[in-house]
């Protein structure tokens, strides 16, 4: 029942600190009622200890932090009510991981969260560097918080960087393709400036929001994986690296 309390709480505080009537919208639409029941339960087998402020609103998700028994950890909960499905649909149709899921809403969201969980877990063992998948429970993920005392690390957008940190960054991020591409078998999709966090101790990349990300059967992995280098040399041309976009994609690919 405190813990209840707690996560009663820990909304108010987000509803409190979201001002703007949109986002508080998007705050109560998150929280309906077999959310919170989904949260309630995580809570009373000791999964999360504590639920914090919220990290992020989305188009699709809110991404709340929360304490876990041993670690920080980030929540994220796609929205039922508000989310713009559509886009999620012709990711998820043509993965034949998922062809026998009904076509409803509330289903597309729930493949599509086990989806993120799996592709997490697949690019980790990979070798790359992702926050930590730990459970995926109807719309809700939940997954080691990168940051330190409740601050999440910054975007790589958001990040200063000298034009030698930026190059090996971009080195790294380049290699976290190609083992993507090569032991995962996924292309991620969605990757930009906006998708990969920075570790300041050691200026490191750090790939994040993996629901989108298919694997190479897909029959438009190969234009997502363009779309992905070119979104990375674009953020990258600021900081001096002229690669050309078909070299990338060929390097990612070769053997
Ligand atoms: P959507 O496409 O539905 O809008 P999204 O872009 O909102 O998804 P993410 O990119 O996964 O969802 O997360 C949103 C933000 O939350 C990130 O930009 C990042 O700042 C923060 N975040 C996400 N995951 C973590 C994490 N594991 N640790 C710390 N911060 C995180
Ligand atoms: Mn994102």
């Amino acid at each position: 029942e405190k813990k209840i309390r707690r996560i009663d709480s820990a909304k108010d505080k987000s509803r409190a600190r979201e001002k703007d009537s949109d986002r508080l919208k998007v705050e109560e639409n998150v929280f309906d009622v077999p959310t919170l029941k989904i949260l309630y339960t995580l809570s009373n087998k000791g999964v999360i200890k504590a639920m914090g402020g919220s990290i992020s609103t989305g188009k699709e998700a809110n991404v709340f932090y929360a304490e876990g028994p041993d670690k920080e950890l980030a929540i994220k909960i796609y929205r039922i009510a508000s989310s713009t499905f559509r886009a999620m649909d012709a990711y998820i149709m043509k993965d034949p991981r998922f062809t026998n899921i009904r076509n409803k809403k509330r289903d597309i969201i729930f493949a599509w969260t086990r989806k993120e969980l799996q592709n997490l877990k697949r690019a980790k063992s990979a070798g790359v560097r992702v926050p930590e998948p730990i459970l995926a429970e109807k719309n809700i993920l939940i997954m080691e918080f990168m940051g330190e005392k409740e601050a999440p690390y910054p975007l790589l957008k958001n990040t200063h960087l000298e034009n030698e940190e930026a190059k090996s960054i971009f080195d790294i991020i380049v290699e976290y393709m190609r083992l993507l591409y090569k032991k995962a078998n996924l292309v991620h999709a969605d990757l930009s400036e906006y998708n990969i966090l920075i570790d300041p101790n050691n200026l490191t990349p750090i790939f994040i929001d993996m629901g989108q990300s298919v694997t190479l059967e897909h029959p438009n992995a190969r234009e997502f994986l363009y779309r992905d280098v070119q979104n990375i040399l674009r953020f990258f041309s600021r900081y001096g690296i002229k690669d050309k976009p078909e070299d990338l994609f060929k390097k990612i690919q070769a053997e």
